[in-house]
């Protein structure tokens, strides 16, 4: 009598099984690739490079993967029911023909809410119907299921070919594509949550004061609304952003100075390049040119002209009552941005000292590494400690704006934090020698992103000045 063979632990099926396929695979292929006189090991680098290696080749590998993906996962779940189906491919095609089919229907009708799960299960229902058509030939007429799901990936490629050609294909073009969804069928992207601040000018920054971009109230047949004319700078995602939050004079006395200023919403055009220049039917008009850092270079900032761009009187932040009070609005904004800011700086510290940690366990300089001299590690001692009181500062000025108490702690805790980024990150370079200034070192970067914490969200100076210092004071009077 022959023994029953144990069969296998879960972990060893999910994990190492396959990896054990893989693994014979890419031995097998290296081999037939170093006979053919090619090394193996430079293929498998363009594989991985091929496969993965930018944007493209990601949209590539996930365009070709989706297709195995679905097809093993059909090829699974039938298999626990006890069938068989290898049709995973066309099914899946169908099922986003449902899913288009749906949202062109109803874009023009139903909320975003209410039209994403109805597409979602469109496409179900179609990828299913498509699956129900071979497995009915079989139970009533023995079609074998191999051939017949297989067939049906075909049949479903040249159905969509037909589709798209004839009758989805929208009027007046010659590529065989659609017409744009509607926003309602769109699954909200990163610049639906998007705002750029319009808040410095070119001639105003510490101080808002002198801020002299205007926004008129004008009501005529056209509507009522505000028309803006003037320049911002430094909004930063202001291209990729579909509103801007844009601080204006809307009282014409300018002695009023910061009373005279209140906050709009500015719906604009998404660009899709680095510059953007926008009109409106009424002539207004906005022009965005990208502003060239020496850092932070991952949020472009954009300085912004507007020419008579108009906006709805109900895009006035507080409705009349906002009126003169934007000034306030955005200082009380910015309390959060300070903090926030401090929490950047703390991130990019504890960046910098891992990075020169790491170095200097590695580089060795007069036959040690550098990390066993005295000298670096008390460069290293000093920055953790700097880090972790920079850390904990962070943590008791966010539990006191928790609190909503803690507005001039969060002047105080960004001042602080930012000023020591700048030692930190300046250590950290220092300790990588000569490759600290090469852009290839990540620390190159994080020592010019450290350098502008203490600019924006309220340079430096202004906040000891305007904020700390005055408040110091006038608890003494
Ligand atoms: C990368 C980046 C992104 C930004 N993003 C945005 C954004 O999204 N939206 C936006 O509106 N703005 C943004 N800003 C602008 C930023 O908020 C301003 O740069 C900042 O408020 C300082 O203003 P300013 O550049 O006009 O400097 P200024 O006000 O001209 O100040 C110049 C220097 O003088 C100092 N100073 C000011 N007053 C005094 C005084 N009384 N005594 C002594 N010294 C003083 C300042 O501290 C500073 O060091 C960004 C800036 C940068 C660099």
């Amino acid at each position: 009598m022959r023994a029953s063979r144990r069969p296998l632990p879960t972990w060893a099926e999910i994990v190492l099984l396959p990896l054990v396929n893989i693994v014979l695979a890419f031995l097998v292929v290296g081999v037939i690739v170093a006979i053919i006189g090619v090394d193996p090991f430079h293929a498998l680098r363009l594989l991985v490079t091929g496969a993965l290696g930018s944007r493209e080749s990601i949209g590539y590998t996930l365009y070709y993967a989706t297709n195995f993906a679905f097809t093993g996962l059909a090829v699974a779940l039938a298999f626990h029911a006890g069938l068989f189906n290898i049709g995973g491919e066309g099914q899946a095609y169908i099922g986003g023909l449902g899913c288009g089919v749906a949202i062109l229907a109803l874009d023009g009708w139903l909320p975003a809410w209410l039209l994403i799960p109805l597409a979602i299960a469109a496409s179900a229902l179609f990828g299913a119907a498509w699956a129900a058509v071979p497995a009915w030939a079989q139970a009533w007429r023995g079609s074998h299921i191999v051939i017949t799901t297989i067939m049906f990936n075909f049949v479903a490629s040249a159905l969509m070919v037909y589709l798209m050609v004839n009758v989805l294909i929208a009027p007046g073009s010659m590529t065989p594509q659609s017409r744009t969804f509607a926003p309602s069928g769109r699954i909200p992207a990163m610049h639906d949550a998007l705002a750029a601040i319009g808040i410095t000018e070119p001639g105003a920054g510490s101080d808002l004061k002198a801020i002299r971009t205007t926004a008129r109230r004008i009501s005529d047949s056209d509507g009522d609304g505000y028309v803006i004319n003037g320049v911002k700078t430094w909004c930063t995602f202001a291209a990729r952003a579909n509103v801007l939050m844009l601080l204006a004079r809307t009282d014409t006395d300018r002695t009023k100075t910061h009373r005279g200023l209140s906050v709009l919403i500015v719906p604009k055009p998404l660009g899709d390049a680095h510059g953007f220049m926008f009109d409106q039917p009424g002539g207004g008009k906005m022009e965005g040119r990208p502003i060239d850092t020496i850092g932070y270079r991952g949020m472009h900032s954009y300085e912004i002209a507007l020419e008579n761009w108009w906006v709805p009187a109900d895009h006035l932040i507080g409705e009349e009552a906002g009126l003169g009070k934007g000034f306030y609005y955005q200082m009380s904004g910015f309390e959060n941005g300070r903090l926030q800011t401090a929490a950047r700086a703390v991130g990019v510290m504890q960046a910098a000292y891992e990075a020169a940690l790491a170095y200097a366990n590695n580089r060795k300089v007069f036959g040690s590494n550098i990390s066993e001299y005295q000298l670096t590690q008390i460069k290293l001692g000093r920055m953790a400690a700097i880090i972790q009181a920079s850390r904990q500062f962070s943590y008791v000025v966010a539990k006191l704006m928790g609190k909503g108490e803690g507005q001039m702690e969060a002047s105080m805790v960004k001042a602080y934090v930012c000023k020591a980024a700048e030692w930190v990150t300046r250590e950290a370079m220092q300790i990588h020698g000569g490759f600290g200034y090469a852009e290839e070192y990540s620390v190159s970067r994080l020592f010019v992103d450290a350098r502008v914490l203490s600019i924006f969200e309220g340079a430096d100076e202004t906040l000891c000045l305007k904020v700390i210092a005055r408040r110091m004071l006038d608890a003494v009077k």
